[in-house]
């Protein structure tokens, strides 16, 4: 794939000379959102890659272009065992010539869990159970000090640069709404665990003056996962793009203010609510793969209440979860 012309370089244009390596097939597709009421749409991102899709795709362009710059041979990340990052990055970057080994802490136990184990193995990833947060933070360790030339992927893999894959797809979004594709959504809902994906949305509305509301539904634990470090990754997010050549004044800039809502995590990551059990189940129905508690039926289950809540708005879900290279097809 050549180098893609996004619409984040005529904001930031100093990010043209950075490596980056395209793996996204965009623009991502937006359609109603049938069942939610008249005026909810969704953002395909399931459909971002073939090979495995998802949220977590569009940052691998950036970050693994980081790796390349620096020689990384192998990349170490961890997650629970049913993580979708593990299995994205042992898809994604297996590809591109990394070695990938997942650290995997116990989550759960589901169908979906399992499916995630068996995609790890059949993208080529090396999987070591970690079992607890403390052994497994000590494996990580050591997989860090025994690998050639590792880098890290963390938990979530946020991060300024990182963050900037979704001020890009924010843009993308700009575009379609220009074209008449949908309405320019006066809220978005998606999953947040690690908050890149949210802070990225609403940094990229903000540039654009959108008054859009971004709301991150928390997936995970509240010391993960709260206002503090979604806020946190919005101002790193924001310099880096100061860094890069982006001027407000160019545009309406007010800074980028996300929401977070805390109402659908249940008893944390990972763990079911029995409207995110549901949910779960309309996943399937809507987009013709298995759903899962973790983040889609935690976001379709937001998504039910938020959209009852404000039945006037213009709303869009974001959905994270892949729906190709899943072991049902
Ligand atoms: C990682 C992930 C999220 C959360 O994204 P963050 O940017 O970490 O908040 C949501 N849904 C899915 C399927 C994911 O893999």
């Amino acid at each position: 794939m050549s180098q893609p012309d996004l619409p984040i370089f005529d904001l930031a244009p100093r990010l043209r000379s950075r490596t980056f390596l395209p793996i996204a097939k965009r623009p991502t597709p937006v359609q109603p959102l049938h069942g939610f009421g008249e005026r909810v749409f969704v953002k395909r991102d399931d459909l971002v890659s073939d090979v495995y899709g998802g949220n977590k795709v569009r940052r691998w362009e950036w970050l693994l272009g980081r790796a390349k710059d620096r020689g990384v041979e192998t990349l170490v990340t961890v997650g629970g065992t049913g993580s979708t990052q593990v299995t994205s990055l042992t898809a994604h970057g297996g590809r591109a010539g990394f070695e990938v080994v997942g650290v995997l802490f116990d989550q759960p136990w589901s169908p979906f869990v399992e499916e995630a184990l068996e995609l790890d193995q059949r993208f080529g990833g090396t999987v070591i159970r970690g079992g607890g947060y403390a052994r497994t933070a000590l494996l990580t360790l050591q997989q860090m000090a025994t690998r050639k030339r590792a880098m890290l992927v963390p938990p979530g893999a946020s991060g300024p640069l990182a963050n900037l894959a979704y001020v890009d797809a924010l843009l993308e979004l700009a575009q379609q709404v220009e074209r008449k594709e949908l309405p320019r959504p006066d809220r978005i809902v998606v999953a947040c665990g690690s908050g890149g994906t949210t802070v990225g949305l609403a940094v990229g509305a903000a540039m654009l003056g959108w008054p859009t509301v971004v709301v991150g539904v928390r997936i995970t634990e509240l010391v993960a996962s709260n206002s503090l470090t979604l806020g946190a990754l919005t101002s790193a997010t924001e310099s880096l793009l100061r860094k890069e050549g982006f001027r407000s004044s160019r545009r309406v800039w007010n800074g980028a203010r996300p929401q977070m809502d805390h109402r659908f995590v249940g008893a944390g990551y990972g763990h079911s609510t029995p409207a995110a059990a549901r949910e779960a189940i309309r996943f399937e129905s809507l987009f013709g793969a298995p759903g899962e508690v973790t983040y889609s039926g935690k976001a379709l289950a937001a998504l039910a209440t938020i959209a009852a809540e404000h039945p006037r708005e213009n709303m869009l879900l974001w959905n994270t979860l892949s729906t190709t290279g899943r072991s049902h097809a």
